[in-house]
């Protein structure tokens, strides 16, 4: 009897297609309350822990909360949820962002939430490489997570592609500044001191659990609705490296496959076909690794982050075809290596000849053309693709301005 008079009185404080929650001890001495999803919002109330709320929206860090006649944004890590009921509006898009870092790769993949912890649409963050610049100050990756996240925010896991420091040196901000669950490293052995430095910090992270070396990785469990799963990494066996250094570090790298309804992201790090002067008719390395150990269609993506900023050392022919994307996403800046910059016009021509209707975006698009250079690269090339599983939109940008990019440049002549 009594349990039945506490769910009328729950029925008649909380709206019914809300889930109901409360306010987490962690959050002690009280939540703050914004009046946006962003740390820098006004403040607008505390709320005990232990206080009953109503979830009436979600976005990536937060949840709107409702409770007597006032409604605020609470820090999502704050808001334990304690009933499910109906679900709120689904908002049940994967959101996968390719950050300008400049030269390197900075990608945040947020995925599909719906508000509701009951393994599906869980509302996910995840970052796979961290840039390159360490310093708050000048870290692109780490500026643009600020806007949404806050101090200690969650990142669910985070995946060092391989030891370049145009990959991992940026993640040492994240480490620092927010709350990691899931660490996965290569394990590559790399010497020197700043990469084995690295790697402690991450392995001595608190409340996290670092993953040296495929053979220790867990799978990928990014909600129910998602197929995740890490195609090629160090280890993988019979795989070939190489022998020079550089080669095999690249080689090392951690190949991610994530598939969300029709739509496939492949995520490959800086994984090689072949050296800078082989013939591209004929894969090497990773890419013959997984040309020949994954299922065809597997490896067939709607959407592909090309392998090393478009070095000429990846994208051979046979692999081109076998991806057969039909967007192309160029993470890459304005460091010069000897005489080239990534990516190389050579590599992106393969693609526009397989497919000359393929759409490239760059996160150095018009970068040359401004006269950039390595220190002033990040200058806001973005691009984000959203997608239900069905539908999918890209948004790109130039110096921080929403472009159309889309043509095949250069064309397959
Ligand atoms: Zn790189």
């Amino acid at each position: 009897m009594a349990r039945n008079t506490a769910i009328i009185i729950l029925a008649l404080l909380v709206p019914l297609a809300a889930p109901s929650a409360t306010i987490s001890t962690d959050a002690a001495p009280c939540a703050r309350v914004r009046v946006a999803p962003r740390a820098n919002a006004a403040r607008i109330d505390c709320i005990a822990p232990g206080t009953t709320v109503a979830i009436i929206a979600s976005s990536p860090y937060w949840r709107q909360v409702q409770y007597g006649n006032n409604t605020g944004w609470v820090a999502k890590k704050y808001v334990t949820e304690t009933s499910a009921a109906t679900p709120p509006a689904a908002d049940q898009w994967l959101e996968v962002h390719i950050i300008d870092v400049g030269q390197g790769d900075g990608i945040w993949i947020r995925t599909p939430d719906d508000g509701v912890a009951n393994g599906q649409y869980e509302g996910k963050n995840i970052i796979i490489d961290g840039g390159p610049d360490s310093s708050d100050a000048n870290n692109a990756l780490y500026a643009y997570l600020q806007q949404y996240a806050h101090p200690g925010a969650v990142i669910d896991a985070l995946l060092i592609t391989h030891p370049h420091t145009d990959h991992y040196r940026g993640a040492k901000s994240l480490v620092r500044h927010y709350d990691i669950r899931d660490i996965y490293d290569p394990g590559y052995p790399k010497g020197g001191t700043e990469y084995p430095a690295f790697k402690s910090t991450l392995v001595s992270k608190s409340g996290a659990t670092t993953m040296l070396g495929l053979t220790n990785f867990t799978p990928l469990q990014w909600g129910t609705e998602l197929d995740a799963s890490i195609l090629y990494g160090y280890g993988s066996p019979g795989a070939d490296l190489g022998t020079a250094s550089n080669t095999m570090e690249n080689n090392a790298s951690i190949v991610v496959r994530l598939q969300y309804g029709n739509h496939v992201f492949l995520f490959m790090g800086d994984a090689e076909g072949k050296d800078r002067a082989d013939d591209p008719g004929t894969a090497r390395y990773a890419e013959e690794w997984l040309l020949g150990n994954i299922p065809a269609a597997r490896l067939k993506a709607t959407v592909l982050k090309i392998a090393h900023h478009g070095s000429e050392t990846s994208s051979t022919q046979p692999f081109i075809s076998a991806v057969d994307p039909e967007i192309l996403v160029v993470s890459s800046g304005r460091k010069r290596f000897g005489s080239v910059y990534l990516p190389d016009r050579t590599t992106l021509r393969r693609y526009c000849c397989h497919n000359p209707n393929i759409r490239i975006y760059r996160t150095d698009q018009d970068d040359e053309a401004e006269g950039r250079t390595e220190t002033t690269d990040a200058d806001g090339d973005h691009i984000i693709i959203r997608t239900n599983g069905t539908t999918m939109t890209i948004t790109a940008h130039s110096n921080g301005v929403p472009i159309t990019a889309d043509t095949c440049q250069p064309p397959c002549e």
